[in-house]
């Protein structure tokens, strides 16, 4: 990225949270020579989903090689799909090697941004009610991080131990104890499968039975490690491989759905080989198409299903009481434990954002027809403020990394074009944000995600606004630059700043 020398010095940045988001921007603001930004971090580490998720067995679901940044290679990867801890020592090391600590303020969490116009400042205020000021925001929240916890009768009186898997309490010993697990999705067939040999009985909570399929992962050995330090372009032929093969899923999910005839043929088969019991099997087999719901891998989930102490439980949870749960089939069973497995609010998130727009209009107000934004980042009514994440960007086939480092593309080149040109504001047309959400829901339209199942990426009013439906080589094309006729641009020159970045 080009560094210019003709960028406005006192123009300030403030990015929130400190996941790959908000490091991405920090890092490629500094390469483009911009240095005047904080990155706001509720914690007091960096990591964002990376540190909040310590359930045992978190791991990600897509290869290192390519769940990392382009930039920035990681020789060191100890297997194929990395845990939870490698990957946060990894963002760690990101933030070192490009010195961002100085930018990170810990321990400040955004609980309100309110947009002045007459300054075309946002004023950013955190549960302390201490403030700060930038010409532009950057929130890189993440959209898997405020947990769905179930609304079951009788589940605020039981008395037993209680937590999501994004909060796991380390300090309890599920060493013998009856343990409850309400979800199957992503982050549950992580950790049954590490919880069930301590467990006296695994009581397994399924609303719907996923696709699961084995996950190639393996060990790198030390010819691989030292290959790529030694050849880097080895790593990025693995990369590369890895990237176009997860690309070519969009071709199943969106054009030709006898492909995932293929994937589910795999999974069938992967659980028949383990499951021998035919209930279990039954319980066990998805009653949609692969695809619909995010696609799951794992080497041991269907293999801790099996065991004697776990019971697969399908009749719906009917009520709890203060020591057991009760299920659709009448039956009662003691439990001393807990564990929501039961996922994040992710279309409806923004309705947890105190964001004041233009006029005083709040972000949970904006939206007519579900949250839209303009390649999830710029939305209208919010000048200045460029989301990381946000609606209509989720993939259920690729790295998510990669669409952050295509948003960051776009941001940075936003901000540098304002600094460059002395704006005032910029702001996503409304006309331009509608005709590209209206080119959004036509493409999502019979497509897998539109095949009839209940997922996590519809809101309430049915509609997509979590996946981005395409390759993500186009919304790279289409991030490369920021366009300035897609917004209202005021040219105005900020004569004097109102306030200074503490
Ligand atoms: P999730 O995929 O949304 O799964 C939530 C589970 O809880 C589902 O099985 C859901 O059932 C069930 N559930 C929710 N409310 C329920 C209720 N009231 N009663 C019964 N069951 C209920 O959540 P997650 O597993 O935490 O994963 C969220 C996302 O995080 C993933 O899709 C993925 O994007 C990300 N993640 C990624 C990785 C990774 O390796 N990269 C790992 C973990 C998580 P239904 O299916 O019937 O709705």
């Amino acid at each position: 990225m080009a560094v210019k020398n003709n960028l406005k010095k006192d123009f300030s940045i403030l990015i929130t949270g400190t996941g790959f988001s908000g490091i991405c921007v920090g890092i490629q603001l500094k390469k483009a020579g911009i240095h005047n930004f904080k990155i706001l971090e509720k914690a007091n580490d960096v990591g964002g989903t990376w540190r909040d998720n310590t359930y045992p067995g978190a791991a990600c679901d897509v290869k290192s090689n390519l769940y990392s940044f382009s930039f920035e290679p990681n020789p060191n990867w100890s297997r194929e799909f990395s845990a939870q801890k490698e990957i946060l020592d990894y963002i760690r090391h990101c933030v070192k090697k490009y010195d961002l600590e100085k930018h990170i303020v810990f321990n400040w969490e955004v609980a309100t941004s309110i947009f002045h116009e007459d300054k075309a400042m946002w004023e950013v205020i955190n549960t302390r009610k201490e403030k700060l000021f930038a010409n532009v925001i950057v929130p890189g929240n993440g959209p898997l991080h405020i947990p769905s916890l179930p609304d079951i009768d009788g589940i605020r009186d039981f008395k037993g131990e209680v937590f999501h898997s994004a909060k796991w309490n380390h300090d309890y010993d599920l060493d013998g104890k009856n343990v409850c697990v309400i979800g199957t999705g992503a982050s549950a067939i992580q950790f049954v499968p590490e919880i069930q040999p301590k467990a006296k009985n695994l009581y397994l909570m399924q609303r719907t039975a996923p696709w699961v399929l084995p996950k190639p992962d393996g060990e790198f050995t030390s010819l691989q490690h030292t290959l790529f330090e030694k050849i880097p372009f080895v790593q990025k032929l693995n990369r590369d491989f890895i990237y176009y093969f997860n690309e070519a899923q969009v071709v199943g999910f969106m054009y030709e759905d006898r492909i995932l005839k293929l994937g589910e043929a795999i999974g069938t088969r992967y659980m028949k080989k383990i499951i021998k019991d035919p209930t279990l099997r039954k319980k066990l087999t998805p009653t949609y198409r692969l695809g619909c719901k995010r696609v799951l891998m794992s080497n041991n989930y269907y293999q801790s299903l099996a065991k004697p102490n776990v019971d697969v439980v399908t009749d719906g949870i009917v009520k709890f009481t203060k020591d057991a749960v009760i299920t659709g089939d009448g039956k009662q069973r003691k439990i001393d434990a807990l564990i929501l497995g039961t996922g994040f609010h992710v279309a409806d998130s923004f309705l947890f954002y105190d964001v004041h727009g233009r006029d005083d209009v709040q972000m949970k107000n904006a939206f007519k027809d579900g949250p839209q934004a303009y390649y999830g980042s710029a939305i209208h009514g919010f000048p200045n403020m460029f989301m990381m994440l946000g609606p209509n960007t989720g993939l259920g086939h690729n790295s998510m990394v990669y669409m952050i480092e295509s948003q960051t593309n776009y941001v940075v080149d936003a901000i540098q074009k304002m600094m460059a040109n002395n704006i005032r504001t910029v702001e996503v047309k409304e006309e331009v944000q509608e005709k590209f959400n209206e080119e959004i829901q036509r493409k999502l339209i019979n497509t897998i995600w539109d095949s009839g199942c209940k997922s996590w990426y519809l809101s309430a009013n049915g509609k997509n606004h979590t996946v981005w439906p395409g390759f993500t080589t186009e919304f790279r094309k289409r991030t490369k630059t920021f366009n300035m006729n897609d917004y209202i641009v005021e040219k105005e020159i900020v004569k004097k700043r109102e306030a200074e970045l503490v």
